[in-house]
């Protein structure tokens, strides 16, 4: 099968697994995930998985990439903040559908590849920095929306500081390993609204110390 029919085969199956937002499966249809996968990978760029990329790291599924950017109902206007950069990929895909995305990523070698795959695919409303995503990006506060694609254990409070009034967070909360869920959070009047969605399983949000 062609890389193009592979790719026409992961849309219908978004659309039937509730991913009904065309603008996000207009710009999962744009973004050539085969770029964001090791090279021994790439002919399962269109499979509907997790792969490695490396740092004991993954790429996340498309469908739970779909269905959480779906959730977070972005605007082309607004300001984003994504905790968790990995290979860049849910980077590019918000970066379709809003105005800016900031994103924060621990490894630095990580990161590093992830700007390589901005610059080549001339992606150019994206600013990304190697740091503690727990911390949030306080400097470029409030946003709009923030994704977080790391499993914490509770809520954290520093992100959601950092969400605008009106604002929206999705991110998987859970024990480390075991069921993890994804949760929608509105800031509406100084107050948070939190709905459960769906499980998932990611890798954990880790915090303190940066590797090398
Ligand atoms: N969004 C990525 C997938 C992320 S996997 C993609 O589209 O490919 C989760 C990523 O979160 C990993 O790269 C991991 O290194 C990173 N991560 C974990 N804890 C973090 C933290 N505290 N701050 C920033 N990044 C973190």
């Amino acid at each position: 099968m062609s890389g193009e029919a592979r790719k026409i085969r992961l849309i219908m199956d978004l659309r039937r697994s509730g991913v009904t937002d065309t603008r996000v499966l207009s710009a999962i249809e744009r973004v050539p995930r085969e770029l964001f996968v090791p090279e021994p990978f790439a002919d399962q760029a269109y499979e509907n998985t997790a792969l490695p990329i490396g740092q004991g790291q993954t790429i996340s599924q498309p469908l739970v990439v779909a269905l959480m950017s779906q959730a977070l109902e972005v605007g082309d206007r607004m300001k984003v903040l994504e905790i968790g950069t990995g290979s860049g990929y849910q980077a590019v895909v918000l970066a379709k559908l809003c105005r800016r995305v900031y994103t924060v990523e621990r490894y630095k070698p990580l990161l590093a590849e992830a700007e390589r795959r901005f610059r080549a695919l001339h992606v150019h409303n994206i600013t990304s920095i190697a740091g503690d995503g727990a911390r949030g990006w306080p400097e470029q506060a409030p946003f709009d929306r923030i994704l977080v694609t790391a499993a914490a254990t509770s809520l954290p409070l520093t992100l959601l500081d950092q969400l605008a009034e009106g604002g929206v967070m999705v991110l998987p909360v859970g024990a480390q390993g075991g069921e993890q869920e994804v949760l929608r959070i509105r800031k509406k009047d100084g107050q948070q609204q939190t709905e459960r969605l769906f499980p998932v399983r990611f890798v954990p949000l880790v915090s303190g110390e940066l590797p090398e």
